[in-house]
């Protein structure tokens, strides 16, 4: 089980996480944090989906490659996170819902790359990442 605690973001996307929560809250959303850090075990799980597995394919990442397989001497310091739009208590995964913009514009002014954003090279509308070079 992936984990859904701020307290598993790299230091330096904490408080922009919580900003984040703030001003799309300030905004009308409900955003549900759905994915914060992930085990390399739970990454190849993922990696697995509509390659050896049945689905869809969700990431393009191996285990290691993913910012939510990132830790600091250890310890689960994940440099993305996931979210959901919550619409009277249940997610919004349609992505043409207007709450993805929304959320997605907020996520960039906050200098956050949003892997949502038009011509993105694998549209990935739940996932917001530290630029690399703040990692
Ligand atoms: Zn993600």
């Amino acid at each position: 089980m992936s984990s859904r605690s701020l307290q598993h973001l790299h230091p330096v996307l904490q408080p922009i996480c919580q900003e984040f929560l703030r001003q799309t809250a300030a905004a009308g959303l409900d955003i549900l944090i759905v994915c914060t850090w992930r085990s390399n075990a739970e990454q190849d799980e993922l990696y697995a989906k509509g390659r050896s597995e049945p689905g869809p394919r969700v990431t393009n990442a191996r285990a290691g490659q993913s910012a939510h397989n990132h830790t600091i001497q250890g310890q689960p310091a994940s440099c993305a996170f996931d979210i959901v739009p919550m619409q009277a208590g249940k997610p919004v995964w349609d992505a043409k819902h207007p709450h993805w913009q929304k959320a997605g514009q907020i996520g960039m002014a906050l200098g956050l790359n949003w892997y949502g954003k038009p011509g993105a090279p694998f549209r990935e509308f739940p996932h917001f990442e530290l630029p690399r070079d703040r990692w």
